[in-house]
């Protein structure tokens, strides 16, 4: 799993000049953006669980209820949103080398720049050319 940008496969195949002006895009509170979006998502979504269940459970089970439901509910939207913003990412990349072959697969991540077959050795995907 890929929890912060800089972990992007992607990025490590960028000249680091390229790697700086693709990060320099990003806002510096995409990261808070990302977190309150899923907190605001886990809290309404357990809240609105807990409310339904209110009189079903004793006050202690609910309460570990919340917090699992409110850590599963935040994780999942926050990976969610990471992947939607590594997709955007790969198609700035793209962008980027129109008209060219990318320096890695699309797919995989694999480094093609040693590479001259059509298809990725790693993966097998067919290395475009945008
Ligand atoms: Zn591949």
């Amino acid at each position: 799993m890929i929890w912060t940008i800089s972990q992007f496969p992607e990025l490590d195949h960028l000249a680091p000049d390229q790697r700086a002006a693709l990060l320099k895009n990003l806002p510096r509170w995409t990261y808070w953006v990302i977190v309150a979006r899923s907190l605001a998502l886990a809290f309404l979504v357990s809240g609105i669980s807990i409310s339904v269940t209110l009189r079903s459970f004793p006050p202690e089970v609910l309460i570990v209820m919340h917090v699992l439901l409110v850590a599963l509910v935040a994780t999942a939207y926050y990976l969610s949103q990471m992947r939607d913003l590594r997709r955007l990412m790969r198609n700035e990349i793209a962008n980027g080398f129109r008209g060219q072959r990318p320096p890695f697969c699309f797919s995989c991540g694999y480094d093609l720049r040693a590479s001259g077959t059509p298809l990725c050795p790693e993966c097998g995907r067919e290395t475009k050319t945008f």
